[in-house]
């Protein structure tokens, strides 16, 4: 191993295509740069819209089986090889919008019992061993029901998982060091809609989604760390093509299925909520915010 292989980021992610719209370019970056990268999506999103008319027919488990194959499609992209689904394919099932009967499901995520789910992932963490976690916050970035359940399951295993008395079966004990909220500054999401309300004549979308459609705007105050990913453009680009029951994708645009066009970020932002935020000294700060996930970690000094 070399001595970035020491590095690890785990992400937690609710359905297969919100690594790559969240994290598309941090999840290249820091593969290309010799970290190990493991993705843990919670389900396999059978409840979503389908974008392509020639696969409308998909729905329920063969959307699952499908999402699946696109999943695995844009992990290779972003040239990362270890994904996992939580407690295994099909355990948690898509729980639909908030406010839908599916809710209600017994076999849906959102009815899951959180410190189950989190055993899932505290027998992950302990085997992988990441320095750095990444996933949404306490709203799930936007209220979705899967993606609140999602926060709360890596939330609460990051917990379990450092706790010696908790299922020592499942592993040592793991303290993970630093761990993050995807977040968006309000000033760029401001500008890049400024940016795409002029181009939108030149693009397949009709209308413009809003600031407020955007997962985990915050002030920019918030914003701890900024990950400059624009050299993984590309590859974060064809790993949202990858999704393609789910996403269209017309750089730097993309737009889900209710066709409103929206900023594709290749810069990705996160705000630190556990663990110490690097200092000017550790020479990984620019204006104030870190500018490595890794930062003020032993393995960042590497
Ligand atoms: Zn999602």
């Amino acid at each position: 191993m070399t001595e970035r292989a020491a590095r690890r980021l785990m992400l937690v992610h609710a359905h297969p295509d919100d690594e790559s719209i969240n994290n598309g370019a941090t999840m290249a970056r820091y593969a290309a740069e010799g970290a190990r990268v493991t993705l843990v999506t919670c389900t396999l999103g059978e409840r979503g819209e389908v974008i392509p008319a020639e696969l409308g027919h998909l729905n329920g488990t063969a959307l699952g089986a499908y999402r699946r194959q696109e999943l695995a499609a844009a992990v290779r992209e972003l040239g990362v090889d270890d994904f996992r689904l939580l407690g295994g394919a099909g355990r948690y099932q898509d729980s639909g919008m908030m406010g839908l009967a599916d809710n209600d499901d017994p076999g849906c995520l959102w009815q899951a019992d959180v410190d189950r789910a989190a055993e899932h992932l505290v027998a992950v963490i302990r085997e992988v061993r990441p320095q750095v976690l990444v996933t949404y916050d306490d709203n799930g970035g936007y209220g979705h029901p899967d993606h609140i359940q999602a926060h709360r399951v890596a939330m609460r295993a990051a917990d379990l998982a450092a706790d010696p008395a908790v299922r020592p079966d499942l592993g040592e004990p793991w303290r993970i060091a630093k761990v993050y909220w995807n977040r968006v500054p309000r000033s760029v999401a401001e500008a890049a809609f400024a940016r795409l309300e002029g181009d939108l004549p030149g693009l397949p979308f009709g209308k413009s989604a809003t600031v407020e459609d955007v997962p985990g705007v915050v002030d920019d105050e918030r914003v701890t760390t900024r990950i400059d990913g624009t050299a993984y453009a590309a590859a974060k680009a064809a790993a949202m093509r990858a999704h393609a029951t789910q996403i269209e994708v017309a750089e730097p645009y993309f737009a889900l299925s209710n066709r409103l066009a929206q900023p594709l970020f290749t810069t990705e932002y996160y705000e630190l909520v556990r663990g110490e935020r690097a200092g000017e000294q550790d020479g990984e700060q620019d204006g104030g915010v870190e500018t490595d996930l890794f930062a003020g970690t032993e393995e960042a000094a590497s």
